[in-house]
């Protein structure tokens, strides 16, 4: 079990004050906040260890390079992977998608080809199929949720046909915090030669993550939602699809040779990490992967499983309170409305005035809220320093929404 008192102490942002409440931040989802050891390890790496990486023979670059390489074995531990060499730097899990959809996807795709979506999707694993179907003609095969937010992982497998080329699939819904069995379609997928990319954005935080158990072959994570810095991210990729991907963007670092005639690339993940990094961000993030696998995955699954449950009894007492997606094993993610309520902005707006930092509006899922025939809702999302007290400060606050509004 984590002291998360313990835990809370170690984020100085929690101390403050909001409106002159103590802040309640219930906005994990969107992005999390920072342990002091990542915010001392950004301090150090810019003060008094910055370098560009690969690139100069001095002191500083080799110490560099040294804590930027290191991140991509504690990426591989974090997820499983069985080599650091399956682990591609990007700038967060929108990047990891397109750099798939361009250096995956399009040189193997061609128009009627199709690619299997849930509804859930975040738009980043959404847009980049758009642009395939714009520019190439290739077709978007939806699969819904059912009415509780749950994806069959045999209705994802039924989609693929013959001219299925990859599916591609959230772990974990940012909007109703369904967790989807991504190993059974990775099972199904396999034997059918279609290879499957997984969003691991929200998944990541809040579980354990092996990615050679899963058997997939593209699993996207972000920094940021990670408790380290904003543009930072990796993506495993299984050395079978890495053999087949062309390189996404061109410039410095992801070349062995450039003549005019002749381009020669570096050996992968290299080949696929063009231009100066994001160095401090990258090693922001490893202080941060190092501190959850300190404080325990299965620690951190287990706390927010309590934390879970604790919600959902209390949001279930407000039979005013509409919450979507009832997943019996869904995370600690909870989007609603208010019966008769204004925009789920105004909701937002007075659980700021408490203190109470929430998320609003389609939470970059549109076609998920065109599916449960809503425009806006407004989501509560927990992590590991939340504690079963900020959910009695969340439900004051809605009931003062209610008595508000409706
Ligand atoms: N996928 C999911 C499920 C997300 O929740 C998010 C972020 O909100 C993303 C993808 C995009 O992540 P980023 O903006 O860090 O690239």
């Amino acid at each position: 079990m984590i002291d998360v008192e313990a835990i809370r102490a170690q984020f100085p942002i929690l101390s403050r004050q909001v409106n002159g409440k103590p802040l309640t931040y219930l906005d994990n989802g969107a992005s999390a906040q920072k342990p002091q050891v990542v915010l001392d390890t950004i301090q150090r790496a810019y003060a008094e260890e910055y370098s560009n990486v690969h690139r100069g023979l001095h002191t500083l670059s080799t110490i560099s390079t040294e804590n930027y390489e290191g991140v991509r074995g504690t990426v591989a531990r974090f997820i499983g992977a069985p080599s650091e060499d399956h682990v591609v730097f990007t700038s967060g899990t929108t990047e990891g998608i397109n750099l798939v959809a361009y250096g995956w996807a399009m040189p193997r795709m061609e128009a009627g080809d199709e690619i299997v979506l849930s509804i859930m999707e975040h738009h980043a694993n959404i847009v980049p199929w758009h642009f395939l179907r714009e520019r190439m003609g290739v077709k978007i095969v939806w699969v819904d949720v059912d009415v509780n937010g749950d994806l069959d992982p045999q209705a994802v497998l039924d989609a693929v046909t013959d001219r299925t080329k990859l599916i591609a699939v959230t772990h974990m819904s940012n909007v109703l915090g369904t967790v989807v069995d991504v190993a059974t379609i990775c099972e199904g997928a396999r034997p059918r030669g279609v290879p499957v990319l997984v969003d691991g954005s929200q998944a990541a935080v809040h579980m354990p993550v092996d990615v050679a158990e899963l058997g997939c072959d593209f699993y996207a994570i972000t920094g940021h939602k990670l408790y380290g810095p904003s543009g930072s991210g990796a993506i495993f990729i299984h050395p079978d699809r890495m053999a087949e991907m062309r390189p996404f963007m061109g410039g410095g670092d992801m070349i062995r040779d450039v003549h005019r005639d002749e381009v020669i690339y570096n050996d992968p993940p290299m080949k696929f990490e063009a231009g100066t990094p994001g160095i401090v961000q990258t090693i922001g993030m490893g202080a941060a992967l190092e501190w959850m696998m300190g404080v325990g995955m299965a620690e951190i699954a287990d706390h927010e499983r309590g934390l879970r449950d604790y919600a959902r009894d209390r949001l279930d007492g407000l039979n005013w309170l509409n919450v979507q997606g009832r997943s019996a094993g869904k995370g600690a993610i909870f989007s609603f409305t208010i019966d008769g309520a204004a925009h789920a902005h105004d909701i937002s707006t007075v659980l700021d005035k408490k203190g109470v930092a929430v998320r609003a509006g389609q939470h970059c899922a549109q076609p998920l809220m065109e599916h449960m025939g809503l425009t806006a809702t407004c989501r509560a999302s927990f992590g590991v320093y939340n504690t079963r007290a900020e959910v009695d400060v969340l439900i004051d606050a809605l009931e003062l929404c209610h008595d508000l509004f409706a």
